[in-house]
């Protein structure tokens, strides 16, 4: 396998950068490449105006196919969009769910009708979603989703509760597991319905985390309401569209912000090599182990992604998620390292972390969602080296 550019991805690659030297500018340059993960708050309606611009130009949705308005790019350009676009420290992506998650959901699973009404706002972005998967008993063992919707009349009607819910409150439209047979248990009976989130059923309460910033949230139905068209595959079959989503979120998706991590790192051997820490015999082996990983992870990305057109397969998609989530969150460690005791303080009086005190409060977080580190192990065990099924308590 060859993973130098071949000539067609040198030349995909000056169009992205030519895009980026044209419209990264002012405001836009002017954010630095904040509001990625962890970050989600940060200049959010300069980030909103950056969405529209990449739209303007074709550079939402890449991956989606052109009759769905996307570019129907290789997993090849993927990369380099996302390679070029972390290198240039452009703004972070405000409708990473809607593209990376519920469209290419609906473009698989989704009716005519439904892709004609929900795809053109997400690629506009027009329109932003949230995942309504986990509950207060349903996060791992998302089957024990309580949450229920019953059919009255020409809608469904919702009642039960959310919880991590991201960007919630910033979203028009969430997409929702839920229970729509109410004599049903585990993964059956499910069904993957799209609600709308300004409604007078619909709560949202924000949670703030020990980052001080409110990017995830609860959210209450109480009553409800949408359309009953608004369900995605059979009434009944949610738990497969679930399953697919989750091998979007697994997959390509998380490539966007595995590559900023290469930023972050250059970023903290230039604060090493300033502060003196460079020196130090042991917080340099440090240094140079991330690098290396880093670079793994990415060839290994590479080889995982050729020659696949859709999600990544669950055991490479498992081993991904557990390196770089536990690099990431190693990473965090080592930067409060490099920092020495001034990473105990934080700036002004407003609290504001800055991009490593940040980035090492919110990585504990990484190796929990899109599947906890202990799931992945799980699927490693059982699919890959066919272990006996995780045993289950007795109470
Ligand atoms: C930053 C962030 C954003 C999120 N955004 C969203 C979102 O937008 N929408 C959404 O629906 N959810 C979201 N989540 C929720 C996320 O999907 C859940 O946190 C995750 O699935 C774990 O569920 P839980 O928190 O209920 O923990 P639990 O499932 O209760 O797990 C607790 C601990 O037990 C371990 N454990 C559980 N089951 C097993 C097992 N069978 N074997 C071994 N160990 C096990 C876990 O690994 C974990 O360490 C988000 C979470 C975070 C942290």
């Amino acid at each position: 396998m060859d993973l130098r550019d071949r000539p067609e991805d040198v030349a995909f690659r000056d169009e992205v950068k030519r895009f980026l030297d044209a419209h990264l500018v002012g405001e836009f340059a002017e954010l630095g490449g904040r509001g990625g993960s962890g970050d989600e708050t940060f200049g959010f309606e300069t980030r909103l105006r950056w969405e529209k611009v990449l739209a303007e130009h074709g550079w939402t949705c890449i991956g989606w196919p052109t009759e769905h308005g996307g570019r129907g790019a290789s997993m090849t350009e993927q990369v380099i969009f996302n390679e070029e676009y972390a290198r240039a420290a452009a703004p972070g992506r405000v409708s990473i769910l809607g593209e990376g998650l519920l469209g290419p959901t609906l473009i698989h699973y989704g009716t005519e009708a439904q892709k004609a009404r929900f795809l053109p706002p997400i690629r506009e972005g027009r329109e932003l979603w949230c995942q309504g998967y986990s509950e207060p008993d349903a996060g791992s063992d998302l089957a024990n989703v309580k949450t229920r919707a019953v059919l009255d009349g020409d809608e469904w009607v919702l009642s039960g509760q959310k919880v991590w819910t991201s960007l919630a409150h910033q979203s028009d439209w969430c997409f929702v597991v839920c229970r729509t047979d109410p004599d049903s248990s585990r993964h059956k009976g499910l069904s993957y319905l799209l609600v709308p989130m300004d409604q007078p059923g619909v709560e949202v309460r924000p949670i703030t985390q020990l980052t001080r910033t409110s990017e995830f949230n609860e959210v209450f139905f109480d009553g409800a309401r949408t359309a009953r068209d608004n369900v995605v595959g059979a009434v009944g079959d949610g738990w497969r569209v679930a399953l697919a989503t989750l091998a979007f979120e697994r997959g390509v998706a998380l490539l966007g912000h595995q590559l900023s991590f290469r930023r972050e790192l250059d970023h903290l051997v230039a604060v090493a090599q300033k502060n003196g820490k460079a020196d130090d015999p042991v917080l340099r082996q440090r240094l140079a182990q991330a690098h290396i990983e880093l670079t793994i992870m990415r060839y290994n990305t590479l080889r995982s992604l050729s020659g696949v057109d859709g999600p990544v397969a669950p055991p490479e998609a498992s081993i991904a998620k557990l390196f770089w989530g536990s690099w990431h969150r190693a990473l965090g460690e080592l930067a409060l390292d490099v920092l020495g005791p001034s990473a105990t303080v934080v700036d002004g009086d407003q609290y504001e972390l800055n991009e490593f005190q940040r980035s090492f409060l919110f990585s504990r977080s990484e190796t929990i969602y899109g599947g906890s580190n202990q799931i992945q192990r799980n699927i490693i065990g059982e699919r890959v080296l066919g272990l006996p099924p995780e045993p289950k308590g007795t109470a």
